[in-house]
């Protein structure tokens, strides 16, 4: 039963010195300054000794959360950058995702969350949607989450669109059923969460989305959908059903606390007002946005009016980096750009969006370092020449820093990562994999 030492961001506030972090089995007992820790140990609030681990130089912050991604999208990094989004879609996701196998699929997920894990990310929502009809792509992903020791929420969507390859498609009852029953499959396991995902209004019916709302009450998880990510999106609804997409949702009455919507890039203030009011998270993805040329979300009236915000990186082919850091420097710098006011946005608001606001987001106790939550942490060596001076930790953390300063990362009290090293699954694997999937791809 390890104490770990270091500094210590145990919630989204500044650094405390001389913190420890007490784990037992996969979860926090505790986290304060070590005598306090010491003292509760003297007291008998364990029966085990414990041992403590220090991290010279280091700062211990909570496992950074990833909201929004499409793992197997990773694949097709550098296929079809730099063209619009229609090309996008049908030149490099629809083609591709038509021919991948279930170990192609496998592959992919191992090389997304890989690459998170080296940069600090503990848990992932993978909003997956080759399904085949049935679970056992999604199994796949998750097998691989498992295998690389990262926290997986399968966001397990629900597709009816006929425009969309066959593989993504299911009538309603099917995705209900199946998702219904991969979520029953999982219930029990410590590091695997299913939720509903219907996809988004355009690719999915509104049968579809009430039925995905409707099971997420059933199930008592959160649902994710794709909202309002392109500007076509939002005329489209407005064409359709004489509404915008979040007035839309909220005339279906499933504009509601457990709905957390993806991008929500074109948004009225109404919109705005009408998402606060009905408790609807947001999960951001700015990089991807900028990528595909979508747009910036108002992030700046969105925090004024009480979004819960958490970030993505979304896939790997809109982005095309899979690092919560740089979500929440690219959410800060936007939105002061956007505003011509490099005040309007705080370090410290950036890193609650990537820790705190993605559990809440996804409906777990993870992203802060207390009692009762996940033992998911990322240990930041304040020796990385990205990371000096060392006065301003938090800031430096979200705005400096490299890479190379994530200096090791445990999931559920277990260290996947350290030194440059994927603890796991050893990363030149990976490497040999994606090479043998993407040979012949041209
Ligand atoms: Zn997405």
């Amino acid at each position: 039963m390890p104490i770990y030492t270091a500094d210590l961001i145990h919630g989204d506030g500044q650094p405390q010195s001389g913190w420890g972090l007490w784990v037992e089995d996969d979860q926090i007992l505790g986290a304060g300054p070590l005598k306090t820790l010491t003292n509760a140990l003297a007291d008998g609030a364990s029966a085990q000794p414990a041992e403590v681990i220090h991290f010279a130089n280091g700062l211990i912050i909570p496992g950074l959360v990833n909201s929004h991604n499409h793992s197997f999208q990773s694949l097709l990094k550098g296929f079809c950058d730099d063209e619009d989004f229609f090309t996008w879609r049908d030149q490099a996701l629809y083609k591709y995702a038509k021919t991948l196998s279930r170990e192609d699929i496998y592959t992919g997920a191992l090389f997304a969350f890989g690459e998170m894990l080296k940069a600090g990310i503990t848990t992932v929502c993978d909003f997956f949607y080759i399904n085949d009809q049935a679970n056992d792509n999604a199994r796949a992903v998750i097998q691989a989450a498992l295998d690389v020791g990262i926290r997986i929420v399968m966001a397990r969507t629900m597709y009816d669109w006929d425009g969309a390859p066959d593989r993504f498609r299911e009538s309603v009852p099917q995705a209900v059923e199946n998702t219904r029953q991969l979520h029953a499959e999982f219930k029990q396991h410590p590091m695997v969460h299913v939720l509903p995902a219907p996809h988004s209004l355009h690719g999915a019916s509104v049968e579809m989305i009430l039925a995905g709302a409707a099971l997420a009450e059933s199930l008592d998880t959160p649902f994710h959908m794709h909202i309002a990510e392109g500007q076509y999106e939002r005329t489209l609804i407005e064409e359709k059903h004489g509404k915008p997409p979040v007035a839309f949702l909220e005339s279906l009455g499933v504009l509601n606390q457990r709905l957390v919507g993806i991008h929500c890039v074109w948004m009225d203030d109404q919109e705005i007002e009408l998402m606060a009011q009905r408790g609807t998270g947001l999960s951001y993805n700015p990089s991807s946005n900028l990528f595909l040329g979508d747009g910036i979300t108002r992030i700046r009236e969105m925090q004024a009016a009480g979004v819960c915000i958490s970030l993505g990186t979304d896939g790997g082919c809109s982005n095309n980096r899979a690092s919560i850091i740089e979500e929440m420097r690219m959410t800060s710098l936007l939105q002061k750009v956007k505003f011509l006011d490099s005040t309007v946005t705080k370090a410290a608001d950036m890193f609650a969006m990537g820790t705190r606001h993605g559990g809440q987001n996804l409906g777990l106790p993870i992203g802060q370092l207390k009692a009762g939550f996940a033992a998911d942490f990322t240990v930041v060596n304040l020796n990385d020449l990205s990371m000096q001076p060392r006065q301003n930790a938090m800031n430096n953390l979200v705005y400096a820093s490299q890479p190379s300063a994530i200096q090791a990362v445990y999931v559920a009290g277990q260290k996947v990562f350290e030194q440059g090293q994927l603890l796991t699954v050893p990363e030149a694997e990976i490497v040999r994999r994606v090479q043998l999937t993407t040979a012949h791809w041209d």
